[in-house]
């Protein structure tokens, strides 16, 4: 690699040189066009980010209508990214005009391949999301909010694989990870928190069985007005993984 590329790739990284000042260095040969717009709103947005102290490194939003039961539902769909583009989230909301709006109902949904893509059934997280976009659409203000980052509790796809096989050797959820020298829980919540006050939404119904997950969003400023169940039917595969989140882990199950 060329020392023009590094130097242009530290440049879209941050959108600032290291002595602090935004400028457009040349695009090297080899570098297309759709990296000159990365490059241009970094800047920019470096630059507004040192007087106006975003909360966000950068955002998006857009109309999003996804198929959900054999229907079109629109969503408001909000993208974020805190410090690094491996912490980024997805807020979807879903508003009724005209409604009076109370507190939304919330989902915080942990990123899961396994189970939102692939539906696994090791684990509960596509029923759940499922769950959550039912009632989010039956609601007359509802939003969830996708945390990628939160793979695996935190502890990323591989690991959780890692996790998966110390499991198939008899260790429940919680002694896999320690097993694998990985915390039983490693999700924090500041960007859903981040996420919530962007979107007006400091008080919130909030969709968990996990105890947890209530505190550490109150510890951050949000009112969680309510906890409302979110158990979903327990399958033969995951029935040891629920029991343990009971069990070890205070889930209200
Ligand atoms: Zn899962």
């Amino acid at each position: 690699m060329s020392n023009s590329i590094l130097s242009a790739q530290a440049v879209s990284a941050n959108g600032l040189h290291s002595n602090g000042v935004a400028s457009v260095t040349p695009l090297p040969v080899g570098l297309g066009a759709r990296t000159a717009v990365v490059m241009e709103r970094k800047v920019a947005h470096d630059t507004t980010r040192r007087s106006e102290a975003p909360m966000f490194l950068d955002t998006a939003h857009t109309v999003l209508p996804i198929e959900f039961q054999g229907k079109e539902v629109m969503f408001e769909a909000h993208a974020y990214e805190d410090d690094s583009v491996s912490y980024q989230a997805m807020a979807l909301v879903h508003k009724r005009e005209g409604a009076k709006l109370e507190a939304p109902l919330v989902r915080v949904h942990s990123g899961c391949v396994t189970g939102d893509i692939f539906h696994s059934l090791r684990c509960d997280c596509y029923q759940q999301l499922q769950k959550a976009l039912e009632k989010v659409v039956e609601s007359s203000h509802g939003i969830i909010i996708y945390l990628p980052h939160h793979e695996g509790r935190g502890i990323g796809l591989v690991n959780k694989m890692k996790a998966y096989a110390a499991q198939d050797r008899g260790l429940d959820t919680v002694d896999a990870n320690l097993s694998i020298g990985a915390p039983v829980d490693a999700r924090d919540y500041e960007l859903a928190v981040k996420i919530l006050k962007d979107l007006g939404s400091t008080e919130v119904r909030l969709m968990t069985n996990n105890p947890m997950k209530v505190d550490a969003l109150r510890d951050l400023g949000i009112t969680v007005v309510e906890q409302v169940p979110h158990v979903v039917q327990a399958s033969r595969f995951n029935q040891r993984y629920l029991a343990t989140k009971r069990e070890r882990m205070a889930h209200k199950l």
